[in-house]
């Protein structure tokens, strides 16, 4: 693509070209935009320099050498990057006099190339620093042969359809105000009731494990960033504090150390453990304008956020019941391929090593139990202790990152927290902190693009519309609809002068799962069908039936 590119523009000047994991990129120095119609020239230019099939020769060279090579062709990012390269000898390829600097290896000549696609054009600093001069990078893309391609970009489309923040607007789910501020999720009622649904079946799962919910403030003096360690190593994604009647105050990056001060209002006794803490907890963190992206990286969200304290003892069966829970709350959310990691001791860390030891081997105890195939990222665990992090597949095969699981022996410590053991003695308890989605406005990003905005029935903002044929039908609709209504099934009736066939498209576009149409039939006979979004009929139903029937399948949540 580079030779392509200087083929076309010789006056652009070739700066960094990796390979990515579905591609590559290459960014250039050049005094114009890109345009769409460059993309297929440069495509073009490709194709002939791979119908030459032009080998690829290595050439070992000194530093010198290389430096000289390309300060005489005018390479000036490469002289750049040659200067920061430590080694005495580097590698330059050559292919039909285009030199490129690269450790290789490479196809042996470019008739190899069995299929490309350029993908897209992006601005992009030189060595990602904003300082730096803003260069054009091209995406693209390559594969063995021609029908894998095709499946690549058939999947990229997909992608496309099922995007968020396409759906978010199509749907009304949400919006990002860039007014209000970049990264801040004002939700809409559509994506307002799904979270609230999402919330409520979360409430009432963790009391019935044993969970007590709390809530906390936003806000919290500085101190205690200070003494929970935030301030020293969590500082660049803090906002900066603000300073209330002479004292300075932080929006709070995470809620453990409310749960700790719960936990340390009155004296605590080993009979009590395991205490387990739950909140929707909102957090804010700075994160760069140029990283937001949708609801999936943000600047304010919801954890799902719980602490547990445990004594030495419970901590296996603890690990074990919180493994169970995530599992229970994500495949009723759909997912049913999980990517699961390991993390160990990392060089640095704090506690004891019996400790350490005692806390992965539970955390991997557990794992096993499940039958939960893991990798294990040795050294990778947090300063504090150990953790399992669970990935989700989607219906794309993506993976997200969503559930975590980390002892802590460092807050404990730090927040001087003791309960009375069975001995009379002062101890410290192990706290544990897990999420299962991770953050709600990210799992509902990933919720609106694994149903591609077509949402189960309970999840639905709209499980049922009710749409009449004609005028006439309408008295009968509305008491239908206001049946449904009362046994708390989420219904929108479309009595418009309109045709039914319009009526039933929108209800579709809104993929809202069932709609009823209500006619001289339906009204004769008292009878009614269910269409699915699909177009598919269910029933006819007597309107008990029908009730009970979409009850059902609310609460099985399938
Ligand atoms: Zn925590």
């Amino acid at each position: 693509m580079a030779h392509a590119v200087k083929n076309l523009f010789p006056q652009a000047k070739v700066a960094i070209g990796p390979s990515i994991a579905d591609g590559f990129y290459y960014d250039f120095d050049i005094d114009r935009a890109f345009t769409p119609e460059d993309l297929i020239a440069i495509e073009n230019e490709m194709e002939s320099i791979i119908k030459k099939n032009s080998p690829f020769l290595r050439r070992e060279m000194t530093k010198d050498e290389a430096m000289s090579l390309f300060a005489e062709a005018g390479e000036i990012y490469k002289v750049e990057l040659l200067q920061s390269i430590e080694a005495e000898t580097v590698t330059v390829y050559d292919e039909d006099g285009f030199m490129d600097l690269c450790r290789g290896p490479h196809l042996p000549s470019t008739g190899r190339i069995a299929a490309v696609k350029l993908l897209s054009i992006a601005g992009a600093y030189w060595r990602g620093d904003e300082k730096n001069k803003m260069l054009q990078r091209i995406y693209g893309t390559a594969f063995n042969n021609p029908k894998d391609l095709k499946k690549y970009l058939d999947f990229l489309e997909e992608v496309k359809k099922r995007d968020h923040r396409r759906l978010g607007k199509e749907l009304d789910l949400f919006s990002i105000n860039e007014e209000v501020g970049p990264g801040l999720i004002l939700w809409h009622p559509n994506g307002a009731m799904i979270r609230k649904t999402i919330e409520d079946f979360w409430r009432d799962e963790h009391q019935k494990a044993g969970y007590k919910l709390l809530y906390s403030p936003h806000i919290a003096r500085l101190d205690v960033w200070k003494t929970s360690g935030h301030l020293d190593f969590y500082n660049e994604n803090m906002f900066a504090p603000m300073e209330v009647e002479g004292t300075p105050y932080e929006l709070k990056p995470m809620n453990c150390p409310f749960h700790i001060y719960i936990y340390k209002n009155s004296l605590r006794s080993y009979r009590e453990f395991p205490i387990r803490y739950a909140e929707l907890g909102t957090v804010y963190r700075f994160e760069r304008s140029g990283v937001l992206h949708g609801l999936l990286r943000v600047r304010g969200f919801t954890q799902d956020d719980a602490h547990i304290f445990t004594r030495e003892d419970q901590i296996e069966a603890e690990i074990l019941q919180v493994l169970d829970f995530i599992l229970f709350i994500l495949r009723t959310f759909g997912f049913e391929q999980f990517e699961t990691y390991l993390s160990t001791r990392p060089e640095k860390y704090v506690g004891s090593d019996e400790h350490w030891q005692k806390a992965t081997t539970a955390l991997e105890d557990a794992l096993k139990a499940k039958g939960l195939s893991y990798n294990i990222d040795s050294g990778g665990g947090a300063f504090y202790g150990p953790k399992i992090d669970i990935k989700v597949k989607d219906s794309l095969g993506r993976a997200w990152q969503c559930s975590t699981i980390q002892v802590d022996f460092n807050l404990p410590e730090r927040f001087n927290m003791t309960y009375r053991g069975s001995d009379g003695k002062e101890h410290r308890p192990i706290m544990v902190h897990r999420a299962l989605m991770g953050s709600l406005e990210r799992f509902f990003g990933v919720l609106v693009e694994h149903y591609a905005g077509a949402f189960p029935l309970w999840l639905a903002p709209v499980q049922v519309s009710v749409v009449t044929i004609s005028e006439k039908h309408g008295e009968y609709a509305e008491k239908i609809a206001s049946g449904l209504l009362q046994k708390g099934i989420r219904v929108e009736l479309d009595a418009d002068d309109e045709k039914v066939g319009n009526k039933i498209r929108k209800s579709t576009v809104k993929k809202i799962p069932y709609a009823i149409v209500v006619g001289d039939k339906e009204m004769e006979q008292n009878s009614l069908s269910l269409r699915k979004r699909n177009g598919e009929n269910v029933g006819p139903f007597a309107i008990d039936e029908l009730i009970s029937f979409l009850c059902e399948e609310i609460n099985l949540r399938r």
